[in-house]
């Protein structure tokens, strides 16, 4: 794959934005650095007007041809890498990152894995279930007021990622194929199931606790077969565990 079709990699994904112009100018900047992806997290699709306005004539097409899902885990299905972004400091699990340092960490894996750069909506920005999807945060570096404008927080991004292409070195070896939200979110659903089973979580901290496995084990950048082993252990167990309380119920 050349330096720039790993562009082709990457997607915008708007969650409930608020003002179609916003949209509009994000998908002009996306395009400028040539990506041309772009998914609106929304019940309805906005307004096609003053989405077209801002995004000009050059970049109509990613108005014309944006995916419209009604949840963020319909949307990040077929991505493996998923990357939130945050003008709130501190306050989350995952560690943030400025952009230029999570353009360095994805570079490798861009060619075999899709990736979702995922923003929040205008007034309050991705809620902790939103970002509970995300491996990575990506904040913008600011002085004190740290709440950028939703279109130019994802210029910075984009402009990051296309220098960050054009400039990586040309032998980079490529990282292997990591498996896919829609892989992942199965795994922690069996995990979550096979946990409850063995009342291993209080009730109150199901949460504290999903969350927590979740961050590590995105560390661990798992393939799909990994997922696929982890799913199979928990389905025997949870088998295993409902058998045995039938014989133990139906016990004489
Ligand atoms: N009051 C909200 C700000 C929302 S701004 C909050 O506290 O999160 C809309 C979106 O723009 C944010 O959800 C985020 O995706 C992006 N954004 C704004 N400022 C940012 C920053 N400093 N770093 C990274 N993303 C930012």
């Amino acid at each position: 794959m050349n330096k720039i079709s790993l562009l082709s990699q990457l997607t915008i994904i708007l969650v409930r934005p608020k003002y179609p112009g916003n949209i509009g100018a994000a998908a002009r900047i996306a395009w400028n650095m040539g990506i041309e992806n772009l998914i609106v997290v929304s019940d309805q699709l906005p307004e096609r007007e003053p989405m077209a306005q801002m995004a000009t004539h050059k970049a109509a097409h990613l108005i014309d041809n944006l995916r419209l899902c009604t949840t963020l885990p319909e949307a990040l299905a077929p991505f493996s890498i998923i990357i939130g972004t945050t003008a709130r400091r501190g306050r989350q699990r995952i560690i943030e990152r400025s952009p230029r340092e999570i353009v360095e960490t994805i570079l490798p894996q861009l060619e075999n894995n899709r990736t979702a750069l995922v923003f929040g909506p205008e007034d309050s920005g991705l809620t902790n279930e939103d970002l509970k999807h995300c491996q990575l945060l990506s904040a913008i570096p600011t002085a004190d007021f740290s709440s950028l404008n939703l279109a130019q927080a994802v210029a910075i991004h984009c402009y990051e990622i296309y220098y960050g292409i054009v400039h990586s070195q040309k032998d980079m070896l490529p990282a292997p194929r990591l498996a896919s939200s829609f892989e992942l979110e199965s795994m922690y659903s069996c995990l979550e199931k096979s946990l409850t089973q063995i009342d291993f979580m209080g009730e109150k901290s199901h949460t504290y606790w999903m969350n927590n496995i979740r961050q590590f084990l995105a560390q661990t950048k798992l393939s799909s077969k990994d997922t696929n082993i982890i799913r199979k252990i928990c389905r025997k167990f949870l088998l295993n565990s409902k058998t045995k309380n039938i014989n133990h119920n139906g016990a004489p």
